[in-house]
Formats: C-alpha cells, structure tokens, sequence
C-alpha cells in the first residue's frame, strides 16, 4: 500500500511502511476538509485516537483516495463536496460495488437542519455540525471503531434499504414541543413520527411534527403512484398530531391514509383530529382535504394493518395513551413514547446484584408486569426516556418516564435493543449523549446484551433476520 506524506499523516504512515502489525487492526479515516485551520487540529486528534488518517483537500481527491485505501470512515466538510453531494456519495457506492462494503459517510458543517437533511438524503449516515462537539465525535468515532462497517441502526447508503425486510426510519424524536437549534442539531428537534416498512406496507408511528418531511419524501418517492399509508396514533397530544396538517400526501386524491387509534381524552378520535383542523387554529379544515382520510377508532387491542399483527397496550400518560407493537416477519417492533413507568424499578435494577428474587418480581404491580409482559422480548423498543432520575423527581405525575427506569423495564422485559425516545425540548445533543452513555452503563453492570441508542431524526434500522414468533 502506497502512502504519500500529504495524504497519510506521518504517524500512520510510518507504521505502514514498516509493516507494523497495527496496519491490519487500525481503522482509517479519510478527512475531506478544506479548511486547513480545522484540518490541523482534527488531524492530529484523531492520530491520538488510533486513527489512520488520509488528507483530502477537495472531493475529486477525496474519490481517489477512497478508491486506493477503502476507507472505513469519511469526514468530509459538507460544503466542500455538497455542489456535487449525490455524485460524492454515488461514487463511492459504485466503489463499494466492487470493492465491498461503502464507508461510513459523517458530513460536517454548519449547525442548520435543513442542510443535515440535505445530507442525509445525499446517503450520508451522519451529520456532525461545526465547530465540533469533541466530546460527541469521540463518542461517534468509538462506535465506528467498535462495531465495525455496516452496523446495525446506520443508514444503508443511497439506493440501500430498499429492498425486502423491515425498515424503520426516525423522523420525529422529540417529546412536548419542536425543539430547532444549533444545540439539538445531532438528535433533531421534531416531535414524535416514526416510519415502519415492513416488505410494501407503509405504518407511520404518530404524526408528530417529523411527518412533515416524510411527506415531503413519500412525494418524491411515489411522483405519479397512489401512496397508501396507514397512521397508528398512540394519542392525541399536539407532538403526535401536530404535523399532520402539513401531511402534503393528504392533499392528493389519489392517496389512501388510514388512520388507527383510540378515544380522545374527551371525545372521539375522529372529532379531536379534526378540531386541530378548524378556524382559528388552521384554514383547510379536515374534510376538505382531496386526500382519500379513513379515520378507524379502535375498539379492540389486536388488530391487523395490511397483513402486520399488532397488538395495543394503555400507557399511564394523562388522558387515553396506547402502546403499540408491531409483528414483523424480520422481528418486533414496540413503541411507547409517553408512558410513566407505574413501579420506579431503577433502585433494584442497578444494584450490583445478578437478578431480582422472583419474589420481588411477583410483588411488582399488575400494571408494571402486564406492561414487561407486553414488550417481552421486543427486537426494539422505543421508549419514553424524557427525564434523568433527578428530573423525574421534579416531574412525578406529568406521564413521562426517566432514563434509568426506561433502562430498567427494557432490561427486566428482555428487549434487545432499545431506543431512548421523546427527548425532553431542553434536552441538548451533549445531555441526551450523556444519557445514553449512563444507560449503556446500567446495561454493562448487569451484564446485559441489551443495546442503547437515542432515538436520532434522520436515522434508519434495518430488521433483516426472524427474531421473535408471531403472536
Ligand atoms: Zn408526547
Ligand atoms: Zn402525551
């Protein structure tokens, strides 16, 4: 493998000349940055960190580069190749096409959502804002480095994911009320709206503000085909509805979206989707949009969308809430984002103690155990992590849980891999980093399997392999 000094930092460098063992375990970087302010420090920074480090100034280096030391990640300075961003990202697909797996794409530059959208949509898996949060690079870079290409919770690529299986994209994640800014860039600040493809089956997961953009998406996906969509509500709270308004999808007659939930806190579902809709709040009331709008209030707690078995649980969160969970052929799917956990587990749960005598499990009240029983198992699980354990002191009896007792439920229900959802507003990209590395903790002391992630707007997972039985 050839290295020139420019483009190999000189500590890398020289371990690959001299066939140091470190060539086979180092993972390389590829840094596309024309800024050489920014290049000096992140250079040697990530030298410190066991980085092989390959320098680009510009896009069309960049691309040579990839081609001759196939990266496993790439840094580039979004404004540097985003003239050319789809045929940045395009090109290294078709390299990965003969040289195995595409590299882990992180754009970086200015703390602005629409041009991480952007960029997300190009097929980058990750967008970091300037100046850097080292903090939060340290802790990206480490997961890299740890799981390897191609783990699981990162976006296929351009073109990818978009075959058979069961995919699940992350367009809201925020809890109570949109939260924009520079601070909430990394974890987004829309409110609840998740999408479930399960083969050809579109389920929307609450219609939060995040619905907003998958409309627009759903529009450029289908152009002149009908689009048929099927929106399960866990409740009628403005930050799993409010988006649903600017649902461009509704406004086209040739579209089919059936909507599933319960009873309003005070009147029915259909009424209470509807008055959101009315003058004053908004000028195009429900029944003049073109779009083809079922409105099903559920009666029962088993039901079935397009063929997919789901199963519905009441949450404890003021009015009526429900828990929903999805059966998939690649696995189970469970989402309750506003639910205050009956039985504070935390203090038991994180002691250094193997397990809990199955007494103590017994004793735990109906609902909590009713609840364990209903996600046992889940493949993922979103779940409402709004407060730490210091927060939720000041918050009892508001119907949002804290990270710990989030944790804490997962792990006793045995869930495999869990998703920290509705993100307090206040909540910065650093605090939610914070929480998760706390509830990773909790997990690695009861030397649990278990996988923590915070729910990330923009993000996608990939359900690929039976987990669980149907119901
Ligand atoms: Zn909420
Ligand atoms: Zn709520």
């Amino acid at each position: 493998m050839r290295c020139t000094p420019h483009e190999v930092s000189n500590k890398a460098c020289l371990s690959l000349e001299t066939g140091d063992i470190q060539e086979t375990s180092m993972k390389t970087v590829l840094v596309v940055e024309s800024e050489p302010s920014v290049r000096s420090r992140l250079m040697p920074w990530l030298n410190e960190r066991g980085w092989r480090v390959l320098d680009a100034p510009d896009r069309q280096r960049a691309l040579a580069l990839a081609r001759e030391h196939l990266p496993d990640l790439i840094l580039c300075d979004w404004p540097s190749v985003c003239d050319h961003g789809t045929g940045f990202c395009h090109g290294l697909e078709a390299l990965s096409d003969l040289a195995g797996p595409r590299p882990v794409i992180v754009a970086t530059g200015v703390a602005d959502g629409a041009e991480r959208y952007n960029a997300l949509e190009c097929g980058v898996d990750e967008y970091l804002p300037k100046p850097f949060n080292y903090h939060l690079l340290d802790q990206f870079l480490a997961r890299v480095a740890g799981s390897g290409k191609g783990q699981p919770g990162f976006k296929p690529g351009p073109g990818g994911g978009q075959g058979r299986g069961t995919r699940l994209k992350f367009w809201g994640v925020r809890g109570s009320v949109p939260a924009p800014g520079g601070d909430t860039v990394h974890y987004g600040g829309n409110t609840a709206c998740v999408e479930v493809r399960v083969n050809d089956v579109i389920i929307v997961l609450d219609a939060g503000t995040g619905l907003r953009r998958l409309g627009l998406s759903l529009m450029r996906e289908f152009g002149d085909r009908p689009i048929h969509l099927n929106l399960l509500i866990t409740h009628t709270h403005w930050d799993h509805i409010q988006g649903f308004p600017f649902f461009l999808p509704a406004y086209n007659p040739k579209n089919i979206i059936s909507i599933y939930g319960y009873e309003g806190a005070s009147q029915g579902l259909h009424d209470t989707l509807c008055s959101q809709m009315e003058s004053p709040y908004f000028p195009i009331s429900m029944r003049q949009l073109p779009g083809n709008i079922n409105i099903r209030e559920l009666k029962e707690m088993d039901f079935d969308v397009c063929g997919v078995p789901v199963k519905a649980h009441f949450l404890n969160h003021p009015g009526i809430c429900t828990g929903y969970r999805l059966f998939t052929p690649d696995g189970s799917i469970s989402f309750l984002p506003d639910v205050e956990l009956f039985q504070r587990l935390r203090d038991r749960w994180t002691a250094e103690t193997n397990a809990v005598p199955a007494q103590e499990r017994q004793s735990a009240p109906e609902e909590d155990r009713s609840l364990v029983d209903f996600i046992r198992g889940s493949d993922i699980l979103m779940l409402d992590a709004q407060y730490d354990a210091a927060e939720y002191e000041r918050h009892v009896g508001w119907g949002h849980s804290c990270v710990e007792d989030s944790v804490a439920f997962a792990l006793h229900a045995g869930v495999k891999r869990l998703y920290l959802f509705h993100h307090d507003p206040d909540h910065t990209d650093e605090q939610i980093s914070r929480m998760v590395a706390r509830a990773r903790q909790m997990a690695a002391s009861r030397h649990s399997d278990l996988v923590v992630e915070a729910a990330r707007e923009g993000s996608e997972v990939l359900l690929t392999a039976p987990k669980s039985a149907l119901p």
